[in-house]
């Protein structure tokens, strides 16, 4: 665990006076630390400090409802965290860049708290408001990393064998609610105490599984980084992504989406979503961090770091790959672009750590799926659609039973990971022309496999998720600048890692 201590304190309180200022109100939504035993976060007008209260009975997920408001200032920050604010999309574009008094931020406590369990949590972690247009970062269009519930909502669908068919229901789940009830979906063996998986933080959603209807044989899951569920829905809806309606009529969507943890930053809830646990319990804090007691900067999500970033995981944890082995010795798993592939029999990142260049394409030109008018000009668009074709190459390939001359078993769980989704999003803001093509490209990659398992015989015997890491919120271009300079002029001491994680007194 990691508290502020006594020595920082009078850095973290000058630190505090400038983030929580006039000046920055409009970029800075609140900040949050962990000190004396219990948490706070703290905005521009108001503050609210809490505990965590161990449960009577510690199980899987009791954390959740385990916390104590002990004392507020001003207006509580964090008082409204209903999971269905600002869904579905006419709510979200009526109140584009929300004030926190109109945000909403699920889970709110426990993710906060769950974070500071970690010993390289920083001091201050800054969230940054629903509008802020980082400028150093490109001055993105879209953005995501806050607890703002538009931010951290990721859409979710389950489809196929053995799923409840309910279409799209008014409900929400967390991230790590995911891998526990795929793994329930499989009937893997399981704990009465300690649940699926080793540590989860997650439960099994237990109506989303007709018992009645047989398990599946396969599970296959597909991430599209940084979708805007309202957006994907929408689209859905109106026939734009044909292949999404496909499996939200054979399966049931939350449309208050998969809640991400803190930060609602990619490697983090990516290892949420297959793990079941919360960021400071599984070890990838966030896309880079600081580890305080050895001096050293991590840097998790890069592209020179992707392959390895496992390594910075918490000894020994536990993954969805490796539920499914112990339950099924014999199954085969496969894991496409999917940095988090703890476990997995097949895995892209095994070409980079074997030495080996994986088959990347030399250029987008020609591929299929994809939307010229935005893979000529955005460097972006072509990286990302480039990388979503090696995946299906992958996904089809090894479902066809062969890809590059080795032969494959129809996997028990496949993991195909999308990234033009984020991309897009990021460059256009969720509500864009090019957020759009992003989901009509990435929808018709995920029609091929599923077309490659209706060839391989076991569509009727697979079950689908679908899944983002987190949401993507648009971002008011008038809201730009940083705390940066701010801290700096006041003479504060810090590092800032990932644009939100301050460690006081380093340089
Ligand atoms: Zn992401």
């Amino acid at each position: 665990m990691h508290q502020l201590t006594p020595e920082r304190e009078a850095a973290a309180d000058r630190a505090l006076a400038v983030l929580t200022g006039r000046e920055l109100e409009p970029v800075v939504d609140m900040v949050v630390w962990a000190h004396d035993g219990g948490y706070e976060a703290r905005s521009h007008d108001g503050s609210v400090r809490f505990e965590r209260r161990e449960p009577d009975s510690p199980g899987p997920g009791d954390a959740v409802s385990a916390y104590e408001v002990v004392a507020t200032t001003g207006s509580n920050p964090l008082a409204d965290q209903r999971t269905d604010r600002l869904a579905p999309l006419a709510a979200e574009l009526a109140e584009l860049h929300p004030h926190r008094s109109a945000n909403a931020y699920p889970f709110a406590y426990d993710h906060i708290a769950q974070l500071f369990d970690h010993p390289a949590a920083p001091d201050l972690c800054v969230i940054h408001s629903a509008g802020h247009n980082w400028e150093d970062q490109g001055g993105h269009r879209g953005e995501h990393g806050s607890l703002g519930v538009v931010q951290a909502r990721a859409p979710f669908v389950l489809a196929g064998a053995g799923v409840a068919q309910r279409g799209l229901v008014p409900r929400a789940l967390r991230v790590v609610d995911i891998a526990p009830t795929l793994a329930a979906l499989l009937g893997c063996r399981h704990d009465e105490a300690a649940g699926f998986l080793e540590g989860q933080d997650g439960v099994v959603v237990p109506d989303l599984i007709d018992e009645g209807a047989g398990r599946p044989e396969h599970v296959i899951g597909f991430l599209f980084d940084g979708t805007n569920a309202n957006v994907l829905y929408a689209m859905a809806a109106a026939g734009e992504a044909p292949n999404v309606a496909r499996l939200i009529g054979m399966g049931t969507a939350f449309e208050h989406g998969a809640i991400a943890a803190l930060p609602t930053i990619t490697l983090a809830n990516h290892t949420s979503i297959l793990t079941g646990r919360l960021p400071g319990h599984h070890g990838i804090l966030n896309n880079a961090w600081y580890d305080r007691a050895t001096g050293v900067q991590v840097i998790t999500n890069s592209s020179a770091t992707w392959a390895t970033a496992m390594d910075h995981a918490t000894a020994g944890l536990d993954s969805l790959h490796r539920a499914v082995h112990r339950s099924f010795p014999d199954a085969f798993t496969a894991s496409v672009n999917e940095p988090c592939d703890i476990g997995a029999d097949y895995s892209t990142f095994d070409f980079f750590r074997r030495g080996e260049i994986p088959p990347i394409p030399q250029s987008p030109e020609g591929l299929p799926h994809s939307t010229e008018r935005f893979v000529r000009p955005s460097k972006d668009y072509s990286w990302g659609t480039v990388v979503d074709h090696m995946g299906v190459e992958q996904a089809v390939g090894i479902l066809s039973g062969r890809y590059r001359d080795v032969t494959y078993p129809i996997p028990k769980f496949l993991w195909v990971n999308f990234t033009l989704t984020d991309s897009a999003m990021h460059e256009g803001g969720p509500h864009s022309e090019v957020a759009a093509a992003s989901i009509r490209d990435s929808d018709a990659r995920l029609g091929e496999v599923l077309t490659a398992v209706e060839r391989a015989g076991s569509f009727d015997r697979t079950a689908f998720v679908l899944v983002a890491d987190h949401g993507m919120e648009e971002t008011d271009p008038a809201v730009r600048g940083d705390w940066g300079p701010a801290l700096r002029d006041a003479g504060i001491a810090f590092r800032d890692e990932a644009y939100s994680f301050l460690y006081l007194d380093e340089a």
